[in-house]
């Protein structure tokens, strides 16, 4: 396989062409942001670390059935995808309360949630990732009913597994955003899965041991990361 030119730049990741047209190559970045962009910061070893956080995440969905953009690593920042077309939609599923739903809804944070929620977004920074719903993908084309009805039954298997994974690390999963695209006509997962898209807390002290220790300057960002990494079997390399 070979890498090709660059084709885009995100805020933590750069996604190559290869020459291959159904694949594209992952690059994950040292670079952290938060609030839509508006603050960012290099973090040593953050790239190697999602990256190989990602890859054993990616490797445990397949393995229970989970269809991903995941096809392998091939170094310590970078790992091989299948090349789809994302649909603009964000799917957030929460077990306990915390972030944006505390915020908008006035509810205790680390209320257990149950059954956990489930709430869709619009993918657009310009537009701070707006709440949307069902009807409106349906009406603006981001998604059709039988799109988003696939979308969230593989959200929630999701959820089944990854609560489990981390609890046995003694970590509870309080909420995560995955982001799914086509491949072939399929839906399929096409997201990065790090404590940068979820929350992860201490199953015992609560403490927060993910992005929001770099949203509320809490320090030891990357340094959580491996260590929720050590808990649920990641190999950093
Ligand atoms: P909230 O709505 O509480 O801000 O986010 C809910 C969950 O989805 C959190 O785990 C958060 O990290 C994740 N999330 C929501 N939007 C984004 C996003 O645009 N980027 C990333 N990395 N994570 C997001």
């Amino acid at each position: 396989m070979e890498k090709r030119q660059e084709l885009y730049a995100g805020k933590a990741k750069s996604v190559f062409a290869t020459d291959d047209p159904d694949r594209l190559i992952l690059h994950f970045r040292d670079d952290t942001s938060a609030f839509d962009g508006e603050r960012m910061e290099s973090l040593e070893r953050k790239g190697k670390v999602n990256n190989r956080f990602n890859a054993f995440i990616m490797n445990k969905l397949e393995e229970v059935g989970i269809p991903t953009h995941f096809e392998g690593l091939l170094s310590d920042n970078e790992c091989m995808v299948k090349n789809m077309d994302m649909l603009p939609v964000e799917c957030v599923v929460r077990n306990i309360a915390a972030g944006g739903l505390v915020k908008r809804l006035g509810v205790e944070e680390g209320s257990e949630l149950n059954p956990p929620t489930f709430e869709l977004f619009l993918k657009n920074d310009a537009l701070h990732d707006p709440m949307i719903n069902e009807s409106l993908a349906e009406t603006f084309g981001w998604a059709t009913p039988e799109q988003l009805a696939e979308m969230k039954a593989l959200t929630f298997r999701v959820n089944e597994v990854l609560k489990q994974l981390f609890a046995d690390g003694n970590l509870l999963l309080v909420d995560y955003k995955l982001e799914f695209g086509l491949f072939q006509g399929q839906i399929v997962l096409g997201d990065e899965f790090s404590p940068d898209g979820c929350r992860l807390w201490d199953a015992e002290t609560r403490e927060k041991l993910d992005k929001d220790r770099f949203r509320q300057g809490l320090g030891g960002v990357i340094e959580a990361y491996e260590e929720v990494g050590k808990r649920i079997g990641v190999d950093f390399g």
